[in-house]
């Protein structure tokens, strides 16, 4: 089995990478198995498949992942998991304990011994997988990511398999008053002190782990910066926002498949100003305080009534938690209410609710249609879905505006949206109003300045600023080494 690889800046060598994340980035589609949508799985493809390449992961549950895919060089290291284990480790520990922690506990994070046991056992799982697809080469780079798996670098580390390991957080890390409630932090900490580098999307929450660190582990570990030094290892932090593959998308936005789709929701929407919503339906995002905040604009402005309509997609998800179901009911009881109240008779209600997940075509033609995107999460890590929706309104040469909670990673970046406390609902209905507003000049030249950041950032330049440090610590290997 070969590696991955990545080509390293100004060295003819390639580096094996062995990708660990919670899924396997394969689904059984109409035709067989096929690449799962999905952000990891855009920005990992590309390096996966320069050469053939190993992802470690769960496999959904399918029991038959085969090991390699005839269409993608990529092999494949299935991890399987009884229903208990997932039950402990994905939906208890993973879903509702450290999801909600790592989101400043806007639900509150359920702690269960058994959970934890389950997640311990889970990640030697993941380790056992990984450094068996390790073991086939000389000195990988180990990427392992996100919050299901923090305890997955120390375990490698234990193994003393060579190779260097870092570990990508998607999500944000909290104030070191949040995260020292979790009675496992010294594990956790020390899980994922296993790793060489450990990243985060934004130096807020880098320094957030640096200091929780400090706290939790000041008697064991010093500190020099952004490194930590535990024993003779120093552990780098670092921070790198991801991206989306921005060619790409623009690409997509540009063909007769998505153009079609966007007449048709022109003619839909014709003669009125569209809003959208695009969230999985978590509570993080904010759809309740932005269905709200819509209520409110046309409560206020009785002239809007008929004029402004919104679609919200609500990508189903988690709905085996119960957080997640009561946050659909009442999603779903808002929605019921708005369009109770403010539809003219004879006319079409003010909010179409989407309860489903669009592919890329079908997104990106909403993404182009809509006059205003409106993402308000109370806390994000980063949001995708703000950094497409300015890719395809440029590419489409719209001049749509974007309303942006500042409480997401995405807000660092994309200075000229509209931004927005969510906690604030009169607030957020007036900047909503405010951005719908703005001359069309503002709205274009708004546009495009966050285009250019987001081509200028995509997810291929994230990928290449995680990996090249990772590679540069390895021995320099010769040219022979990497056909092996
Ligand atoms: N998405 C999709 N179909 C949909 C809605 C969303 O494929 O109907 C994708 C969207 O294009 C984006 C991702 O789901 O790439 C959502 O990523 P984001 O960072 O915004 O939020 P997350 O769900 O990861 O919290």
């Amino acid at each position: 089995m070969a590696g991955a690889s990545v080509a390293l800046d100004g060295r003819s060598s390639e580096v094996p990478v062995v990708a660990v994340s919670n899924r396997l980035p394969v689904q059984l589609g109409d035709d067989g198995w096929e690449l799962a949508p999905g952000g990891l799985v855009t920005a990992l493809r590309p390096v996966m498949q320069r050469r053939s390449g190993t992802w470690v992961g769960w496999d959904g549950g399918s029991g038959a992942t085969p090991s390699r895919l005839p269409s993608l060089s990529i092999d494949l290291g299935a991890v399987q998991l009884e229903q208990a284990e997932l039950d402990g480790y994905y939906h208890g520990f993973a879903n509702r304990t450290l999801w909600p922690l790592l989101h400043n506990a806007v639900e509150k994070p359920v702690f269960d011994r058994d959970w934890w046991a389950t997640y311990r056992d889970v990640n030697r799982r993941f380790a056992e997988a990984a450094a068996a697809a390790v073991a086939q080469h000389a000195d990988p780079v180990v990427w392992v990511h996100d919050y299901h798996l923090m305890l997955v670098p120390q375990l490698l580390r234990e193994r003393d398999l060579g190779g260097a390991t870092g570990f990508f957080l998607h999500v944000p890390w909290p104030s070191p008053d949040l995260f020292v409630r979790l009675p496992w932090r010294r594990d956790v900490l020390l899980g994922l002190l296993g790793a060489d580098v450990v990243s985060f999307h934004t130096e807020g929450y880098r320094s957030n782990f640096v200091r929780t660190c400090r706290r939790v582990l000041g008697d064991e570990a010093t500190f020099r910066g952004s490194e930590i030094v535990l024993g003779d290892r120093v552990v780098r932090t670092t921070s790198s926002p991801i991206s989306v593959d921005a060619s790409e998308l623009a690409q997509l936005a540009q063909t007769t498949e998505v153009t079609a789709e966007l007449q048709a929701l022109q003619r839909q929407f014709e003669g009125r100003t569209l809003l959208l919503g695009v969230d999985r339906l978590d509570y993080t995002k904010g759809i309740i305080e932005r269905l709200l905040a819509v209520e409110l604009l046309l409560e206020r402005s009785p002239q809007l009534r008929g004029r402004l309509a919104m679609v919200q997609i609500a990508v189903p998800s988690r709905d085996d938690v119960v957080e997640y179901r009561e946050l659909r009911a009442t999603v779903e009881q808002i929605v019921g209410r708005i369009n109770g109240r403010f539809t003219v008779p004879g006319e079409d209600v003010p909010v179409h609710y989407l309860y489903r997940s669009l592919g890329q075509a079908p997104l990106a033609a909403y993404y182009a249609a809509a006059d205003a995107l409106l993402v308000t999460p109370l806390i994000d890590g980063m949001n995708l879905v703000a950094k497409e929706y300015v890719v395809v309104q440029q590419a489409r040469r719209a001049n749509g505006v974007l309303v942006l909670s500042e409480f997401t990673g995405a807000a660092l970046e994309l200075k000229d949206a509209v931004l927005c406390n969510p906690f604030d609902v009169e607030g957020l209905s007036q900047q909503i109003e405010r951005a719908i507003a703005l001359p069309e000049s503002d709205r274009r030249r708004r546009i495009a300045a966050m285009a250019r950041r987001v081509r200028a950032h995509d997810v291929h330049r994230w990928v290449a600023g995680q990996l090249s440090p990772l590679s540069d610590m390895l021995p320099a290997r010769s040219p022979l080494a990497s056909k092996a």
